[in-house]
C-alpha cells in the first residue's frame, strides 16, 4: 500500500499565501462542537471590521457535528472575539463564535453563554485565571509520538522539562504553536515539556472574566491547527496511556482582587471553605473520564474527597509556597481534567466563591 500523506504541502502553500488580497480579508470563524472539538470555517470580509459588532452571524449544518436534529439543523454563529489570524497574516482574522439555535436559545453545548453572565455579574471582583493546559502527541497512526514502534520508552524521570535527544519530544510543534499564541494576541504565559515522554503543557493566563475561556478554546484551536502541519494529532484525554504513566490536567489558577492584595490570604481561605462543600458539583464540570486520572497518584488529589494544603500536589488545591508566604495572592484547583470546558471551570468556580447570578 502506497505511504498516505496527509501533512500539508507548506511550502507550495507559501507560494500563494503573500497574494494581494484586494481589500477583501479572510475571516475564519471557530466554534466548538458536541465533542469539545473546534470546528472552522472561511468567510470572505470586504471590510475591515472594528469589532465583533461589525462582523455578521452566520450559520452551519448542526446535524453534521452533532449540535442539531437532521429536521431543524441550522445552527447560528454570533461572533464573539476577534484574534489576528497566524496562518494567513496580513489584515486576516480568526473570530470566536457561540452557537445559537433557530429557536433563539443558546445551544445546548454553548457554555459560554451562562459563564458570561456570571462573569458579568461578578465583575467587580475582577476574578483572573491561569489556565495549565497539558496534552499529549500522537503521530498519525495514533502512536504516541516519537516511543519506540511496538515498545515503550524508559520510565518516566528524564522528560519533564527535558533537555536533549531521547529525553524530549516535538519540540518543534511546540514551539511553532507558542508563536502562533503570540501572534493571535493569546496570553500565552510559558510552556513546558512534561512527565509522560510526548507529553506538554502550555499556560494562559492571567485573564480576566470571560477572556478565559474564550482565550483558552483559541489556543487549543491554534494547537490542532499547527499540529496538521506536523501530521501530528493532539489529545486532551486526561489518561491518554494507561498504566503507570501520568495524566492530563487543566490546572486553574484562581483570585479576585481581594486575593491579591495584602490580607488576601483570608479570602483564599474563605473559598476553600466554599469549595470543599460543592466538590461533587465541581468534578462534574471538570471533565470526561477523570476517573483515570484523579487516583491520588502521578500528583493527583483523589476523585472522592477534597483536600488543601500549601505547595501539596497531591491536594484538590494547593496554596503557593510564595503564596502562603506573602499573604496574598492566588490558589490553584488541580481537579479539573485537560479535557475539561474553560467556561465551565471558570463558570462554576465564579458561581461557588462569589455567588450565583442574584446575589
Ligand atoms: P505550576 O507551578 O502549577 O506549574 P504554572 O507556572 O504552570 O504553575 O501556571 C501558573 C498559572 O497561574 C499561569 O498561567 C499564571 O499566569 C497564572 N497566575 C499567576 N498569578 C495569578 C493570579 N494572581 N490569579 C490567577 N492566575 C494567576
Ligand atoms: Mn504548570
Ligand atoms: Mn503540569
Ligand atoms: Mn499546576
Amino acid at each position: 500500500m502506497p505511504e498516505q500523506h496527509s501533512v500539508s504541502n507548506s511550502a507550495a502553500l507559501a507560494k500563494y499565501a503573500s497574494l494581494d488580497q484586494r481589500g477583501s480579508l479572510q475571516a475564519e470563524y471557530i466554534w466548538i462542537d458536541s465533542v469539545s472539538g473546534v470546528r472552522s470555517k472561511t468567510k470572505t470580509l470586504t471590510k475591515k471590521p472594528n469589532s465583533v459588532d461589525d462582523l455578521p452571524e452566520w450559520n452551519f449544518d448542526g446535524s453534521s457535528t452533532g449540535q442539531a436534529p437532521g429536521e431543524d439543523s441550522d445552527i447560528y454563529l454570533r461572533p464573539v472575539a476577534i484574534y489576528p489570524d497566524p496562518f494567513r497574516g496580513g489584515d486576516n482574522i480568526l473570530v470566536l463564535n457561540e452557537c445559537w439555535n433557530s429557536d433563539g436559545a443558546p445551544n445546548k453545548f454553548n457554555y459560554r453563554h451562562d459563564c458570561a453572565k456570571l462573569m458579568e455579574a461578578h465583575k467587580d471582583q475582577k476574578p483572573w485565571f491561569g489556565l495549565e493546559q497539558e496534552y499529549t502527541l500522537f503521530d498519525e497512526y495514533g502512536h504516541p509520538y516519537g516511543w519506540p514502534k511496538g515498545g515503550y520508552p524508559g520510565p518516566q524521570g528524564p522528560y519533564y522539562c527535558g533537555v536533549g535527544t531521547g529525553k524530549v519530544y516535538c519540540r518543534d510543534i511546540v514551539e511553532a504553536h507558542y508563536k502562533a499564541c503570540l501572534y493571535a494576541g493569546i496570553k500565552i504565559s510559558g510552556i513546558n515539556a512534561e512527565v509522560l515522554p510526548s507529553q506538554w503543557e502550555f499556560q494562559v493566563g492571567p485573564c480576566e472574566g470571560i477572556s478565559m475561556g474564550d482565550e483558552l478554546w483559541i489556543a487549543r484551536y491554534l494547537l490542532h491547527r499547527v499540529a496538521e502541519d506536523f501530521g501530528v494529532k493532539i489529545s486532551f484525554h486526561p489518561k491518554p496511556i494507561p498504566g503507570d504513566w501520568n495524566g492530563s490536567g487543566l490546572h486553574t489558577n484562581v483570585s479576585t482582587e481581594a486575593m491579591r492584595k495584602e490580607g488576601g490570604m483570608k479570602h483564599i481561605e474563605a473559598a476553600i471553605e466554599k469549595l470543599s462543600k460543592r466538590h461533587k458539583e465541581h468534578i462534574a464540570v471538570y471533565g470526561d473520564d477523570n476517573t483515570l486520572r484523579l487516583t491520588g497518584r502521578h500528583e493527583t488529589g483523589s476523585i472522592d474527597q477534597f483536600s488543601y494544603g500549601v505547595a501539596d500536589r497531591g491536594s484538590s488545591i494547593r496554596i503557593p509556597r510564595s503564596c502562603a508566604k506573602e499573604g496574598y495572592g492566588y490558589f490553584e484547583d488541580r481537579r479539573p481534567a485537560s479535557n475539561a470546558c474553560p467556561y465551565q471551570i471558570t463558570g462554576i468556580m465564579i458561581e461557588t466563591i462569589c455567588g450565583g447570578l442574584d446575589e
